[in-house]
């Protein structure tokens, strides 16, 4: 028995339940993946004993020798998979590397531009509720109300008219790609620096099945466990002559001591991305999340934009006459876990919405392809068709849990 089920057998249980929802229900959040075992091996070592404030060769407190290893190893690791002159591995998690970023780079009061957050932009790129916007001017961009892409023209014009210090984008509800030269040429004619937070896409990036906003940008941020596929925790990317700044504003900027296990962990993490298995991985998950656009749409869905060029899709449930937390929950039902999202120019309200957000980062996880995202197309168009139908999401939930079964799950029931 673990050490855990026998010092906690009611945590132990806990997990292991987790353990089997995991395996047995279709995962189709945008923002999920499996890491590794490796990966889960280092978030749970020892690491998580030590104390590091400060920087390789630069610590307040005694005994880093091998913080300082495996820091630098992240570092160097992060900066060759990225192609970028400076990283940072401390951040926690992707607000707090937000948070890091705005810091470093802009004051209090200032003006920032960021994506409408109900079109696809994250909490912490101006949320009124969050500190982004409680502690800067952000002014939203948005997208267009008939291609549903973002709208550089508007842009421009309020780059030129607001002249923030930063121009943030990257999404979490955007399934196309944004053009970091247009959006770096904004900026830098107006006297801004621009953030890319690429959260969501940084494992097609490592992967090469996206464009790398790095060459464009001055500060890029990420997560480090969605297409990724790291442990939960962030990062954050700058050229050389930034690097100090950033930094300082990570650490004593916003953080006190550095998670060296899931330092060690996004080493590994890194490591993985910069293999041609992952690149695999980066282009399958583009393929499989086409393909399944594809079937959606045959089976009558709108999905806004039309479709996707990333490994996520936004649904418009509203021309099924539904909600998008109704679709949410019937999926649910059926052991097919995705979330409801608002759609550009929504009408519902951001906790009931109109839209429904896929991916296919963890499903291309488990090695599924085609021929598994036309199923899965088959029992979303069947469940959403019906949504109101017990008969339908029992008979849709047997069927999932016996196909899921058959896949590996990373780090549960495989390498
Ligand atoms: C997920 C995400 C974040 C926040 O990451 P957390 O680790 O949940 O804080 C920030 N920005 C974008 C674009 C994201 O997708």
């Amino acid at each position: 028995m673990s050490a855990l089920g026998k010092h906690d057998p009611e945590v132990a249980a806990i997990i292991a339940a987790e353990h089997v929802r995991q395996t047995e229900t279709l995962e189709i959040i945008a923002s999920e993946n499996y890491a590794s075992a490796a990966v889960l091996e280092a978030t749970g070592s020892i690491l998580t004993n030590k104390y590091a404030e400060g920087y390789p060769g630069k610590r307040y407190y005694a005994g880093n020798v091998h913080a300082d290893e495996i820091e630098s190893l992240a570092i160097e690791r992060a900066k060759e998979l990225f192609k970028a002159e400076h990283a940072n591995v401390q951040p926690t998690s992707g607000a707090e590397a937000n948070m890091a970023a705005y810091l470093a780079f802009a004051d209090p009061g200032d003006t920032l531009l960021g994506l409408e957050l109900s079109q696809g932009g994250h909490l912490t790129h101006g949320s009124p509720v969050n500190f982004s916007g409680r502690l800067y001017n952000f002014v939203p961009y948005s997208v267009d109300r008939e291609t549903e892409v973002v709208d550089m023209k508007t842009v421009a014009t309020l780059a030129a008219e607001t002249k923030p210090r930063i121009i943030v984008t990257g999404a979490t509800a955007y399934p196309r790609q944004f053009d970091f030269e247009s959006f770096a040429e904004i900026a830098h004619e107006n006297g801004a620096l621009l953030m890319v937070d690429m959260s969501h896409f940084a494992g097609l990036v490592a992967g090469g099945a996206h464009p790398s906003p790095v060459p464009y940008a001055d500060v890029v941020t990420s997560t480090t466990h969605k297409t990724l596929r790291g442990p939960r925790g962030a990062l954050a990317l700058t050229r050389e002559t930034n690097g100090a700044a950033l930094d300082k504003a990570v650490f004593p900027g916003t953080q006190g001591g550095p998670h060296m296990h899931s330092i060690a962990a996004k080493a590994v993490a890194f490591g993985e991305a910069a293999t041609p298995i992952f690149q695999a991985y980066a282009a399958k998950t583009v393929e499989n999340a086409a393909t399944l656009a594809e079937a959606l749409q045959s089976g009558g869905l709108r999905l806004v934009s039309g479709g996707t060029d990333t490994h996520l899709i936004l649904i418009d449930c509203s021309t099924l006459g539904i909600s998008g937390m109704k679709a949410q929950n019937a999926l649910q039902g059926a052991g097919i876990i995705a979330n409801k999202n608002t759609i550009p120019y929504d009408e519902r309200s951001p906790f009931v919405t109109s839209g429904l957000r896929i991916g296919t980062p963890a499903l291309t996880s488990r090695g599924m392809g085609i021929t598994e995202m036309r199923q899965l197309a088959a029992w979303i168009v069947h469940v959403l068709k019906d949504p109101d139908g017990e008969g339908v999401r029992e008979s849709v939930r047997k069927e999932v849990a016996e196909f899921a079964r058959t896949y590996p799950v990373p780090g549960i029931t495989n390498a």
